[in-house]
Parts: C-alpha cells; sequence; structure tokens
C-alpha cells in the first residue's frame, strides 16, 4: 500500500509539471490548473483579506456582522470556498454544469484543494466526502450531477474517502419560493437523511455554489442526527451577499435550484 502510495503521488507529480493550456485564457499552464494570473484573478477576492464569516464565508457588513449568520445558528460547522461566485471563476462553473466540461471538474477540484489546505493545513485524517445529491429531475436535465463530479475529484487529490450514499434526497422537493419561512425550514429538515449511524464522523459536504446555505443547512442536520460530530461545506464558490440579494433561509437559492427543485 505504501508502495501504491508513493508512485501515486509521483504520478501526481510528473502529471502536475505537463504542460497545458490555461482553462480562461489559453495561455501556456501546467497539469490542466490555471495560469498563475488567471488563478490569482479567480481566487483574488478570497484572498484579499476582506474578513469574512468564519462559519460561512460571507463578507461581513460595515458593522463586522455576518448578513447570513445574524440571527440563526446554522447546522453546519463551517464552509469552505474557492472563490466567490462572480467573474471570472463563475465562468469555470458554467462550463461544467452547462457546457459538460469535465476536465474543467478536476481543475476545479484543485482549486478547492487549495482552498482547504490554505485554512486548514492538515486536512483532518477521517474526513469523508459526501456530494450534494442531485434532484432528480437536475439529474434528468443535466444527465450528471456536478457536485458528484468536483467530489469524486477532490477526494482523489485529498486522498480522503468519498461517500455519495451517506446522504440521501428522500423526495423531489417544491419550489421554496412557494414556501412560508417555517415551511421553508421544515421543507429543508426533512428533504434530507443520512441512512446510517456515522457517530464521531467528520463530514465535507461538496457542492459547487453555495448561495443561501439553506441545502448545507438540512444536510447537516440530517448527518448531525446520525451522530455526525462536524459538518463542513466545501464549496466551488460563494456567491456575495449583494448578488444573493436575500438572507439565509428568508428566500428562495437561486443556485440551490438543482437541489430544491
Ligand atoms: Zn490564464
Ligand atoms: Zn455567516
Amino acid at each position: 500500500m505504501a508502495y501504491l502510495h508513493v508512485m501515486r503521488e509521483f504520478a501526481a507529480r510528473l502529471l502536475a509539471r505537463v504542460p497545458t493550456v490555461c482553462g480562461l485564457c489559453q495561455d501556456t499552464a501546467c497539469g490542466g490548473r490555471l495560469c498563475a494570473y488567471c488563478y490569482h484573478e479567480v481566487t483574488r477576492s478570497m484572498t484579499s483579506g476582506r474578513p469574512r464569516c468564519g462559519v460561512c464565508q460571507l463578507e461581513l457588513d460595515l458593522h463586522g456582522c455576518c448578513p447570513d449568520c445574524t440571527g440563526r445558528t446554522p447546522a453546519f460547522d463551517r464552509v469552505i470556498a474557492a472563490f466567490d461566485y462572480a467573474a471570472p471563476g463563475d465562468l469555470l462553473i458554467h462550463r461544467l454544469k452547462m457546457q459538460r466540461q469535465f476536465t474543467t471538474a478536476g481543475m476545479l477540484a484543485g482549486l478547492l484543494a487549495d482552498a482547504l489546505r490554505s485554512s486548514c493545513p492538515v486536512v483532518p485524517d477521517r474526513m469523508v466526502l459526501v456530494p450534494v445529491p442531485a434532484s432528480r429531475a437536475a439529474l434528468r436535465r443535466r444527465g450528471f450531477n456536478p457536485a458528484a463530479e468536483v467530489c469524486h475529484r477532490l477526494a482523489r487529490q485529498l486522498q480522503r474517502p468519498c461517500r455519495p450514499g451517506l446522504v440521501l434526497r428522500m423526495r423531489e422537493g417544491v419550489k421554496q419560493a412557494q414556501l412560508g419561512r417555517t415551511a421553508r425550514m421544515d421543507s429543508i429538515r426533512s428533504l434530507y437523511a443520512c441512512p446510517e449511524r456515522i457517530d464521531g464522523a467528520h463530514i465535507a459536504v461538496v457542492d459547487d455554489v453555495l448561495t443561501t446555505g439553506s441545502t448545507l443547512h438540512g444536510i447537516a442536520q440530517a448527518c448531525k442526527a446520525a451522530g455526525a460530530a462536524t459538518v463542513w461545506g466545501l464549496v466551488l464558490a460563494r456567491t456575495p451577499y449583494h448578488a444573493a440579494g436575500h438572507s439565509v433561509l428568508n428566500a428562495a437559492d437561486p443556485a440551490d435550484q438543482d437541489h430544491t427543485l
């Protein structure tokens, strides 16, 4: 096993040096990653030093408060996002979700792995990765689950297990916009379930975009009810508050529509 691990590391290091083309500017890059300039452009909002919420990663308001977490306690413990859901990073997600450019999934997973390692240098040993399950309607429409595509590749890069069946979607949801706040909370609470005991587990829920956090909240509730010690959200992109235009759990989640419709 140790030999296999060393060989895998060696192969990964070799592949990382293979000259490729940057997925954004077509300039020279390495190993399927973005070039240095585009990498900086995509991730710079996260590394600008502007204060962010320690739980949901949203930029704090002028009063130093998180617009999303104020007045409620999320069931998840923290979110790690690779970039804000804005140009030019949003284009990469669009290419994966709408144009089925699966090569983009590995590069995006690499950005997320970097974000995780920079905020948590020692990735928890017992971390288990779980993709947000897609709705049947979204699977029919798209033919694949973008969160699962990223999750598998991220798990491989982090050398942690990926367990797609650990969180189940129990039914097709209704449009959250049609529900009142209480009904919406009830709807999300019962939408996901964890079918086995996972006492003490460290769960990392992988998704492409996090907007209101209602989906992650619902999944975290299910995981903690099954015994999980911690639930993190690992997301490619965090929607800035001004772009989301609403507070958590108080409105429909445009980026979560795959999960709630
Ligand atoms: Zn580039
Ligand atoms: Zn917050």
